[in-house]
């Protein structure tokens, strides 16, 4: 789950980690109650990234161009997110952009730290073109991140004195976050110097956080989930496992290996899938029915494939919760595994006939969709 700039700066700030004074709005009017110090910088809350370089970062010198700027912000669209809210932040004044994140590296199977002192919106282009630019230490799970490691990361990337200790802090803020918070990525970039003073600062003027799903049932009181559609929010409710995708078949199958290769017959016979819907093992009757009720509320969908290979789900339960509400589009199913007399005896009195090849049944579904 990827949380919004503010909301993840939040997190920061309650660990430490130095922010720019912000504030959030949702109307270009709501810049006159805000109580900063110009100039200001407007930043879009959208959950992709390269914001500035699509036009979604501007900085305003008087209330008057807040204001303007943004209204041009307030709705525009990035990558297809439509911005609804602006983080109005006291302009950071640059001096460097470092970049500093902790992410999981699978392959190595531990957290890893990647730091380099060429970060700000370019960052990809110097993994690509210049690799020897980004300092990566991989953290041992036993013994963890200690603050040896932030300093010898710090002194790669070139900080010394002061800024060498608040890297270290920061770093360490980082790491923190980063396990505390059962994150997939914990990121700053770009980690600024700013102007204080004589001497600069170290700033998160950016923050990334990505909280693994498996993980949100271990903490409480994070933010919704805003990548979630209607309906995906709909079948989390009911422990239902959900995915919306861009076709008109909706598909209910028991078991993801299963529905993954349903998925896979549908577009191998040339049709669309509308949704991944599985019923999960030892589905009832009352799982069945929400099943139904969600794969077909979606816009655009002509048809419902129901693939199902009963073991611990019982065929008869299945077949109960089909009868009972047969959908308004075509519908063809597949029914095979425990008690599957009794539940093809269900569906004959419902006039519904059951497949048992699953191939013949796609087919037939894509054929169906094609004429809906
Ligand atoms: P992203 O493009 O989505 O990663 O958004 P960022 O928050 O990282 O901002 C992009 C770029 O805008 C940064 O690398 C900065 O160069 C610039 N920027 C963001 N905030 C400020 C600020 O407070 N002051 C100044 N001068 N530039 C900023
Ligand atoms: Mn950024």
């Amino acid at each position: 789950m990827k949380l919004h700039e503010y909301q993840a700066k939040e997190i920061f700030a309650a660990y430490g980690i130095p922010i720019q004074k912000g504030t959030v709005i949702d109307r270009p009017e709501k810049i006159d109650e805000v109580a900063l110090t110009y100039p200001v910088v407007l930043k879009a809350q959208v959950l992709v990234g390269g914001r500035g370089k699509a036009g979604g970062i501007k900085l305003a010198a008087t209330p008057a161009e807040a204001r303007e700027k943004a209204a041009q912000i307030l709705g525009m669209s990035i990558k297809g997110e439509v911005v609804r809210r602006l983080l109005v932040a006291e302009a950071a004044e640059i001096g460097a952009e470092y970049y500093l994140a902790f992410t999981v590296d699978r392959a190595a199977r531990r957290l890893v730290v990647v730091g380099s002192a060429a970060g700000g919106i370019d960052i990809e282009d110097v993994a690509r073109t210049t690799p020897e630019k980004i300092v990566k230490v991989h953290i041992d799970p036993f013994t963890g991140f200690y603050p040896f490691h932030a300093r010898e990361i710090g002194r790669k990337l070139g900080f010394e004195g002061r800024h060498l200790l608040q890297f270290a802090a920061i770093a360490h803020s980082l790491s923190r976050i980063c396990t505390e918070m059962d994150a997939e990525l914990a990121e700053i970039n770009p980690l600024a110097i700013v102007k204080s003073g004589t001497d600069g600062i170290l700033l998160a003027v950016d923050a990334k956080l990505i909280i693994d799903d498996n993980a949100i049932y271990r903490h409480d009181g994070l933010p919704r989930n805003e990548e979630l559609t209607e309906l995906e929010v709909a079948a989390r409710s009911q422990d239902l496992s959900y995915v919306e995708l861009d076709g008109d078949v909706a598909i209910i199958g028991n078991g993801a290996g299963l529905v993954m290769s349903t998925l896979d017959m549908i577009s191998h016979f040339g049709g669309r899938p509308a949704n991944f819907l599985d019923v999960g093992g030892g589905a009832t009757t009352e799982n069945m029915t929400h099943a139904m009720n969600i794969v077909l509320r979606k816009k655009g969908v002509r048809s419902l494939f129901i693939n199902i290979f009963g073991g611990i789900t019982r065929c008869d339960d299945i077949a109960r919760a089909i009868a009972a509400q047969p959908p308004s589009v075509p519908m063809v199913v597949r029914l095979t595994g425990t008690n599957e007399e009794e539940g093809r005896a269900i569906l004959k009195q419902a006039a519904i006939h059951a497949h048992v090849d699953p191939e013949a049944a796609a087919q037939e579904v894509v054929r169906l969709t094609g004429k809906a």
